[in-house]
């Protein structure tokens, strides 16, 4: 290094310096001496780097008060929770990315009931003896969906891997052509099928499957016949699929099992609330299906769960087998699940307390009328940079289910009038930044917010004066 370079780098403070000042001994009372030094490391190891690339210019960002500043930023961010809170105006109600169906408050209420303590979650109270953490739901999800037996795992992609690991290891599984389904990138049915250590024998083709091909294809190495709900697309036109009641009879017939992916599935039957009809889980264990696997979070409206139900045997073969002990769920899913079930006791009440339900079947004209209260104070925060108005729009369930139906919605639609650069990309992130990020969608050269999923109208209208956005840039 040059002696002006050197001379430069002596311009730094040195930590123990920054850790006497005024800012510095707050931040310490603040966030612990510890801490602070290492943060005070990372950012005077910054500012280095800043003055041997840029030299003098940089000076003015390495004073002693633009390094605490900088660490006090930095502090502020570390201790910060990562995950939070996000108002999801995207129109997809149950969007994978911003965490699919929000709970309940009896979900809520039943988590926080257990959190912080022990709970009896594998204990069995009466006779004092080991329990089992699948009896919490057990009962309930037979109940509502006529099934012997239920195991509950991590998501829907690990009960599928569950199942198929125990019935169809080294042996057959015999699916359609037309359901090899990729949800979501990571989860392509092929794929689970390799690594639960099945072969998949494919039948049929893409539009057109008949029985005789399921028929054809069994052997003695055939473990079970699948049938994967196609829940993220549809095949119109030429088509023919063999019906679940074909299906098990034909398993039946060769004592086999018949399995049934659904993906979302439901519990009740939706087209009773004036949504689309989706498969429910009652109907397909009615027409002959041995075992079902469902999500938790998809219209279910819970946490995070895979749901196996059916055949008590073949239930009991599955929590045998050690892959249930690594993708089991915690005392905190169970607890919300249970919650949730219980709400369906009643369906009604499942529509009316299930936020995903709700949202759901939240009428368009309720949606419009939200809109109307909130357009003056959205146009008021943006001035005259963008023009606001009040559109029609189509809301999506998301998470694959029901892919071809969309819900009549209303959204605010804001154009920005002219304005520089990459103008709509700058007024999304610049909603992100608000202390409740606001997530909305770009289409046809405007940011979108969909109501549909708004709860907390007045938050929502709180922090608008914090927007800090100017189609300038
Ligand atoms: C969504 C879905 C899955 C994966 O479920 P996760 O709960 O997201 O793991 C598997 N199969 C089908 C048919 C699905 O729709």
């Amino acid at each position: 290094m040059s002696n002006s370079g050197n001379s430069l780098m002596r311009s730094l403070p040195a930590i123990d310096e920054l850790l006497r000042l005024a800012d510095g001994q707050r931040l310490c009372a603040a966030h612990g001496r510890e801490f602070v030094t290492s943060v005070l490391r990372e950012v005077a190891g910054a500012a280095r780097e800043a003055l041997s690339e840029q030299g003098a210019a940089a000076l003015a960002r390495v004073d002693a008060g633009a390094l605490l500043a900088a660490a006090e930023q930095r502090l502020q961010s570390l201790t910060a929770p990562s995950l939070r809170p996000v108002f999801n105006l995207t129109g997809t109600v149950l969007h994978t990315n911003l965490g699919r169906a929000p709970l309940p408050q009896a979900a809520i209420d039943a988590m926080t009931a257990v959190a912080g303590g022990a709970s009896n979650l594998e204990f069995d109270l009466a006779s004092g003896t080991r329990g089992d953490r699948d009896s919490h739901v057990e009962d309930w999800i037979c109940r509502l969906t006529g099934a012997e037996a239920a195991t509950v795992v991590n998501n829907n992609a690990a009960a599928v891997l569950l199942l198929l690991n125990t019935l169809a290891l080294r042996r057959e599984v015999v699916v359609s052509r037309g359901e090899l389904v990729e949800i979501g990138g990571a989860f392509r049915v092929p794929d689970v099928m390799a690594r639960a250590g099945a072969k998949l024998v494919e039948v049929g083709t893409t539009n057109r499957t008949h029985p005789a091909d399921f028929d054809d294809a069994i052997t003695p190495r055939t473990a079970l016949l699948m049938k994967v709900h196609t829940s993220n697309y549809a095949i119109h036109g030429f088509t023919a699929a063999v019906p679940e009641t074909v299906l098990a009879a034909t398993a039946r017939a060769h004592d086999l099992p018949f399995v049934v992916d659904l993906g979302s599935g439901t519990l009740i039957d939706l087209s009773r609330y004036g949504l689309p009809h989706e498969p429910t889980v009652a109907e397909a264990i009615a027409a002959g299906a041995d075992l079902v696997t469902f999500s938790g979070d998809k219209l279910l409206g819970g946490p995070q769960a895979g749901i196996i139900a059916g055949r008590g045997t073949l239930i009991r073969r599955i929590k045998r087998n050690p892959m249930k002990r690594a993708l089991r769920v915690d005392k905190l899913t169970l607890a919300a699940l249970g919650a949730v079930l219980r709400l369906y006791a009643e369906p009604a009440r499942a529509v009316r307390e299930l936020p995903t339900l709700r949202l759901l079947t939240r009428p368009a004209s309720e949606i419009d009328a939200q809109a109307t209260r909130l357009l003056p104070a959205l146009a008021a925060a943006l001035g005259d940079a963008a023009a606001v108005s009040i559109v029609d729009c189509a809301s999506q369930i998301g998470s694959g289910a029901l892919p071809v139906d969309l819900l009549m919605s209303r959204a605010l639609r804001i154009a920005p009038r002219g304005g520089r650069g990459k103008v709509l990309e700058r007024l999304a992130g610049a909603f992100r930044q608000l202390p409740v990020p606001v997530v909305g969608r770009i289409a046809d050269g405007a940011l979108l917010f969909d109501l549909r999923c708004l709860d907390d109208e007045a938050g929502f209208a709180a922090q608008l004066a914090q927007l800090r956005w100017s189609a300038a840039g």
